[in-house]
């Protein structure tokens, strides 16, 4: 199949080719047709699938041929997303792909000025990204208004839930007229993401791109067992050996991000830490530096890595196993993007023997392990038979302290809109029954 088989218009296709894209990507070749066909989805789909041009390119096809005007302080389509960083790329795509279309977009998350996002929205945008609780404080301040909108895209869902944003997204979704196009995107498919979906998606199409829980097939991953007190020096031996250029390394605490940008650049490596306790101009930079390949290597948490699109990263270094399994799939999920391929390595102590279990029994897979002479542990690693039970895996905790990332306004907090009551959002179960569109 080709681009010119999906009833684009030249427009975007011109769009498309500038970007040097031959063939779509399995995601987009399913869900272009369904959008185009004003479907709801239900997309299982990774970051590097494509899945952005796959609801990008037909959301921008069908807003050109329906020819509504946007009002002042309207949005005809809104892509909800968990972070700041994935809502800007996500904005980078609408304007690459709609270059040459004459829509306007925009892009609002928190932690910057609210007022230059109030100026952007006054005259109406045809597309709106937007974190969840920044858009309800716009809506709050009369900056913005729903009763044009046409479509809803939820992107990353199993994040959003993850990250504690169930109840403004419900708040949200209570705003918008009842006749829309609804396009739900999450990496895993949990019970919590279907209960999610009923309220949301009508009788969707669903595509899935990845087996549930499998990681990309095109990436090589293995093990290093390793002393504790031994992988600060292993990682940058390890990095310099290898001679990886562009590693995205992840740790499970800001300050052991912060600790290990400082050991990679004390070992001549030029590194950069990305975390919630950075600016947001401190974390567009150290990303920017990163794409380009001023910055050898990006050190990362959990939260504050996903989504970022940085096409084709050829290399991921768990220096921590993550808490939670399938944060692993997502970790390694940005290598071997987009049929490219790529080496995930994870460094593991005896301490973190139990997460590499949860991993190896949520991918289906023992992985290969590779010792590095001279950073052995002193106890060998317990060796692990796969439990083959479907496992309930455990739900992450609300993150703390790492909110930056996120968009801050998605605490707990009391609706500041006298139209959605507080007590009213938060007692009621997600329900398709919606109140009456007030904003209308
Ligand atoms: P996404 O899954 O949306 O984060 O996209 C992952 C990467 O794949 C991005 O860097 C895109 O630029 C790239 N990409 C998207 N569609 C295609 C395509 N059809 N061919 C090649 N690369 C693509």
């Amino acid at each position: 199949m080709q681009f010119t088989d999906l009833r684009l218009s030249p427009a975007i296709l011109k769009a498309v080719t500038a970007q040097g894209y031959d063939t779509p990507t399995p995601i987009q070749q399913q869900a272009i047709p369904a959008v185009l066909d004003h479907q709801d989805l239900l997309a299982a789909a990774q970051t590097g699938t494509g899945k952005t041009a796959g609801f990008t390119l037909p959301l921008l096809q069908n807003l050109i041929d329906s020819k509504n005007v946007v009002k002042s302080n309207n949005v005809r389509a809104l892509v909800l997303t968990p972070t700041r960083e994935l809502a800007a790329q996500v904005q980078e795509s609408v304007e690459t792909y709609g270059q040459f279309l004459d829509l306007r977009s925009a892009v609002v998350f928190g932690g910057v000025k609210i007022n230059p996002q109030m100026l952007k929205l006054r005259r109406g945008v045809d597309i709106l990204v937007a974190t969840p609780g920044r858009l309800l404080d716009l809506y709050s301040q009369n900056a913005v208004t729903f009763s044009q909108l046409e479509v809803l895209v939820l992107d990353e869902a199993d994040r959003m839930l993850d990250m504690g944003f169930i109840r403004d997204i419900q708040k949200i979704i209570r705003l918008l007229p009842k006749q829309r196009q609804n396009l739900m995107f999450s990496a895993t498919f949990s019970d919590d993401i279907r209960e999610l979906a009923k309220t949301i998606v009508v009788n969707p199409v669903e595509v899935s791109v990845t087996p549930k829980n499998a990681a990309a097939k095109s990436v090589t991953q293995w093990v290093i067992p390793v002393e504790k007190s031994k992988k600060p020096a292993l990682l940058p031996s390890f990095i310099k050996s290898h001679h990886w250029r562009q590693v995205l390394v992840f740790s499970k605490t800001k300050h052991g991000a912060n600790r290990l940008a400082k050991k990679l650049e004390s070992s001549g490596i030029l590194a950069a830490a990305i975390h919630g306790n950075k600016s947001q101009a401190a974390r567009t930079r150290a990303l920017a530096d990163f794409k380009s390949g001023d910055v050898q290597v990006l050190v990362a948490t959990d939260i504050a890595a996903r989504g970022l699109d940085i096409s084709e990263l050829p290399h991921v270094i768990n220096y921590d196993l993550p808490n939670v399994a399938a944060d692993y799939v997502h970790r390694i999920g940005r290598t071997g993007r987009a049929g490219a391929t790529g080496e995930a390595v994870s460094f593991v102590c005896d301490e973190d023997a139990e997460l590499l279990r949860d991993v190896q029994n949520l991918i289906g897979e023992i992985l290969e392990r590779r010792p590095v002479a001279g950073f052995e542990p002193d106890k060998p690693l317990p060796e692990f038979a796969l439990n083959t039970k479907p496992k309930k895996i455990k739900k992450p905790k609300k993150p703390k302290g790492d909110s930056a990332s996120a968009d801050p306004g998605q605490k707990p907090r009391r609706a500041r809109n006298p139209n959605a009551s507080a007590s009213g959002d938060r007692s009621k179960p997600p329900s398709r029954r919606r109140t009456p569109n007030k904003s209308a």
